[in-house]
């Protein structure tokens, strides 16, 4: 973990928060990095996030990263800090019900598909643009979308991930300027890795999801 200063340094400089994703890695790991300031970490998945939650401090802030199933919803309505991984309108709709019987507004993110791979999630632009412009969009009050998430290709080519990552910068801005003119909390821009993160930096990311460079590979 001799890396988290060196990172953390740059990623202050540059103004960009720092999710440590500590998916498959022990609470023990996750406290070593809790004790040196770190309170954003990442998990993919609802079942492991829901059992981390109860173990860590209660300021940790928990961000979703990975595929979230509606029906996974219910089980971190009540405390998770943001999901990045918003990817149908039907799964905001989802959110927004159980953030509601809760009396909250969830932050999300809205997962925009960059890769040339089929495997990644996300929303197209068209689909993107769909999803705002629609009524049943409008009427959600307890979500609130404050960015984009995004993944580039995995791939050592690294004018194709900057190529991606430029992409998802100017669609964050148009949908930006189309419908968040006036809405200050769509300014997040999650995208970069451990293998990426300094390219995404530089194009533009506002949040970066960094795990094995923090904890180690995973198995
Ligand atoms: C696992 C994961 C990461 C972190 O990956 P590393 O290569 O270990 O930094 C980031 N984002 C998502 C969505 C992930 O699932």
């Amino acid at each position: 973990m001799s890396n988290f200063e060196d990172i953390k340094l740059y990623l202050t400089e540059k103004n960009v928060t720092l999710v440590a994703v500590s998916k498959t890695k022990p609470t023990a790991a996750i406290l070593a990095l809790y004790d040196r300031g770190q309170r954003d970490f990442g998990e993919n998945k609802v079942q492991e996030l829901r059992e981390k939650y109860e173990e860590m401090p209660k300021d940790i802030r928990w961000h979703l990263i990975g595929h979230l199933q509606s029906n996974k919803v219910k089980y971190i309505a009540e405390w998770v800090y943001m999901i990045h991984s918003v990817d149908s309108l039907s799964l905001l709709e989802e959110i927004n019900k159980q953030a509601a019987k809760h009396n909250r507004i969830i932050p999300c993110l809205l997962q925009t598909y960059i890769a040339k791979e089929e495997t990644k999630f996300g929303m197209d632009e068209a689909e993107l643009h769909a999803l705002l412009q629609s009524s049943t969009f409008a009427g959600l009050k307890n979500i609130s979308i404050n960015g984009l998430m995004g993944m580039a290709t995995n791939t050592s080519d690294e004018e194709i991930i900057r190529a991606e990552f430029l992409h998802l910068k100017a669609i964050f801005s148009t949908l930006k300027q189309t419908y968040f003119n006036e809405a200050s909390q769509f300014s997040m821009l999650s995208m970069g890795m451990s293998s990426d993160y300094k390219i995404a930096v530089e194009c533009g990311s506002s949040m970066v999801r960094i795990g094995s460079l923090l904890f180690g590979e995973r198995q």
